[in-house]
């Protein structure tokens, strides 16, 4: 069976096209910075590799690009619809009700949307990838496949918050995120190192334009940077990460901002770009800092601190750490 995966991440749109029974990836691709200047997009296919500009300006139209590339063109690997078996999505947020991948139906993208709040930046482009390939590709069941699952190991002592008790009762406790990635790249270093996951203790650390660790003990997360939603944590592309709460009553008392203004500067004017005040691309705020530029040199310097303290931390947690692995945009191509 060929099953289409899609991941689409607030900026880019990854997808591979995955032949299970021979487990091949038959056309792998990136289109990346959807809906700013300079749209790319680098696939794969028959060991073929390109790299070209594109035109994306949403997700629907990156989609668009995505499915003339499996289906619709000369020579693609798959000529029928009928030959796609499933597309699975990922999606960022399962809340208190998804634990592991559903089909998706009208209540599970109800849910999906239910919980946008939680996940402002990735729940809308989640959502726009499902709609637009649900309408491409009406016949073939679509999966929702959970960022929040793997995580539902943590113990309480871990996920529970210092408020009050009635508030937890109420589903107010970290969930944790990326732990599709975390999950796989801790079981490929396992497989690198050639032993058996559950004799190692593996920090991951996801480094996209979303960021966060996870300490893995013996193959199960028992914590991660990420919280309730994706804000807490890393300094990341647009967000801000750990802040001391204290800051948004006194930014809305002395700045005289509304809580939505905060909530956009937190999610959508902080991290790389707030700090660079040039972007939220690691690598153009890294040849700012080459080029001389201070506040991209300091943004980097916060980036990477961050990251170490978090290392550290979860290397006590854990009381010692096997391996540490890097993946996400930043993880896997910058040495820096
Ligand atoms: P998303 O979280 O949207 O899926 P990615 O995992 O693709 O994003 O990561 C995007 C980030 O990776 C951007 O900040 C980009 O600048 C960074 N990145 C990609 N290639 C490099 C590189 N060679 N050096 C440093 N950073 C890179």
């Amino acid at each position: 069976m060929n099953v289409l995966v899609i991941n689409c991440g607030s900026s880019s749109l990854k997808y591979q096209l995955i032949d299970l029974e021979t487990e091949k990836n038959l056309v792998a691709g990136n289109i990346s910075r959807i809906g700013m200047e300079g749209t790319e997009h680098a696939h794969e296919a028959a060991g073929a590799k390109k790299k070209e500009p594109a035109k994306a300006a949403d997700h629907l139209e990156a989609v668009g690009l995505v499915l003339k590339e499996v289906i619709e063109d000369e020579g693609v690997p798959i000529r029928k619809v009928s030959e796609l078996g499933a597309v699975a999505h990922r999606v960022g947020h399962g809340g208190e009700k998804y634990h592991g991948p559903v089909i998706i139906d009208d209540e599970v993208k109800t849910e999906i949307k239910r919980l946008i709040p939680l996940m402002p930046l990735h729940h809308p482009a989640m959502l726009a990838g499902i709609e637009a390939c649900q309408k491409a590709l009406p016949e073939v069941p679509h999966v929702a496949v959970f960022d929040t699952a793997f995580h539902g190991t943590i113990p309480e002592e871990a996920a529970v918050y210092g408020l009050p008790y009635e508030l937890y009762k109420k589903g107010i406790r970290k969930f944790g995120f990326h732990g599709n990635s975390h999950e796989y790249v801790a079981a490929k270093a396992a497989e690198f190192l050639e032993t058996p996951l559950h004799r190692l203790n593996i920090i991951t650390c996801h480094l996209g334009n979303g960021c966060s660790v996870c300490a893995i003990e013996r193959g199960r997360s028992i914590d991660t940077s990420m919280g309730f939603g994706p804000l807490p944590g890393l300094i990341m592309g647009t967000r801000v990460g750990d802040l001391d709460p204290g800051v948004i009553r006194y930014l809305m008392d002395s700045e005289g901002l509304t809580i939505a203004q905060v909530d956009d500067i937190l999610n959508k004017k902080s991290g790389l770009l707030g700090l660079s005040g040039k972007s939220p691309d690691m690598r153009e705020v890294l040849d700012a800092a080459e080029a001389g530029d201070a506040r991209a040199l300091l943004a980097i310097k916060v980036f990477c601190y961050r990251v170490k303290f978090y290392i550290g931390a979860y290397t006590a947690a854990m009381g010692g750490a096997d391996a540490i692995v890097f993946t996400g945009g930043i993880g896997q191509n910058s040495r820096g």
